[in-house]
């Protein structure tokens, strides 16, 4: 019998769910919006419970915002630890899905997983060392290193990182509920509403605040470029819907970085080296998908 993979992309504003096993067999897509645990994770299951009257699921990867713990010697292996959501701190996701649809079940940061869609089928193709950050809702960042997905401690947090606040140039606070001013809290889309007082889609492409945007993510990546030395960098996410940020964080990376790596692919070449996803917004589920696939074998 074929395998066929369940996939859940668990963001903070939107589950997609999907069935399938790559970009060129992706079928029974659904997409809804995160509410509380309970009613949002019976949703999945409700979708995966109809596809399973037609076709049996091998196995189900999820990718999830969090921190979640994805060691899975953990007894808390599957659980969102903490989390800035309400109600959603300490649950027992991939227990739960396992439980109502006894097949294995994987999971794994939202970030690690879409990195893994783009480096199986993306554009992170044929590189052994590179990042994925999402800027949305949240500053979320993962990637593979040496051909393996992150992990170590707990996973990456690159969202929480410190970057330099100009409190003349911007005196906004910064909003994250543990660190005020870190780089989620000075540049994810909530960020943005706070202090320009408008959804961030409703700025025109011309507006001041793209440049601040543009300005705070270039650090963020400049201090990942010298810790990682990823080979590529692709930034997703809602707030990166505005492809005229693209232009000015390259620029503004060279400029930070002020010619001090000999890189080509950053001195020449930097319209390939940060870039948006390959797999546009499938990543994060296709890479749920690949995460099952992968890990199930
Ligand atoms: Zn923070």
């Amino acid at each position: 019998m074929d395998k066929l993979y369940g996939g859940i992309e668990a963001g903070g504003t939107w589950f997609v769910c999907a069935v399938g096993t790559d970009p060129d067999n992706l079928s029974a897509e659904t997409r809804f919006r995160t509410t509380t645990p309970l009613a949002t994770i019976k949703k999945a299951i409700n979708f995966f419970q109809k596809q399973a009257r037609s076709e049996a699921l091998t196995a189900i990867g999820i990718g999830s915002f969090g921190p979640v713990d994805i060691n899975p010697a953990s007894p808390k292996h599957g659980h969102i630890i903490i989390s800035p959501k309400p109600g959603w701190g300490n649950t027992d996701f991939a227990g739960m899905v396992r439980k109502a649809l006894k097949v294995p079940v994987f999971l794994n940061t939202d970030v690690n997983v879409a990195a893994l869609a783009e480096y199986r089928w993306g554009a992170a193709q044929g590189l052994d060392t590179f990042i994925y950050l999402t800027v949305g809702t949240g500053i979320g960042g993962g990637g593979i290193v040496n051909g393996q997905l992150m992990g170590g401690l707990i996973h990456p947090e690159m969202g929480h990182i410190r970057v330099p606040h100009d409190w003349n140039r911007d005196p906004f606070t910064g909003c994250c509920p543990f660190h005020e001013d870190c780089l989620e809290g000075l540049a994810a889309a909530p960020a943005l509403a706070q202090r320009w007082g408008q959804p961030p889609e409703t700025l025109p492409a011309d507006h001041q605040a793209w440049q601040l945007e543009a300005h705070y993510l270039a650090l963020g990546l400049n201090n990942l470029i010298c810790t990682l030395s990823p080979q590529r960098i692709i930034l997703g996410g809602g707030v990166m819907q505005q492809s005229q940020l693209f232009p000015m964080v390259r620029k503004m990376v060279q400029q930070i970085l002020n010619e001090y790596l000999p890189a080509p692919e950053i001195v020449t070449d930097i319209d390939s080296y940060i870039v948006p996803p390959g797999l546009g917004r499938r990543a994060g589920v296709l890479g749920a998908i690949a995460l099952a696939a992968e890990s199930e074998q």
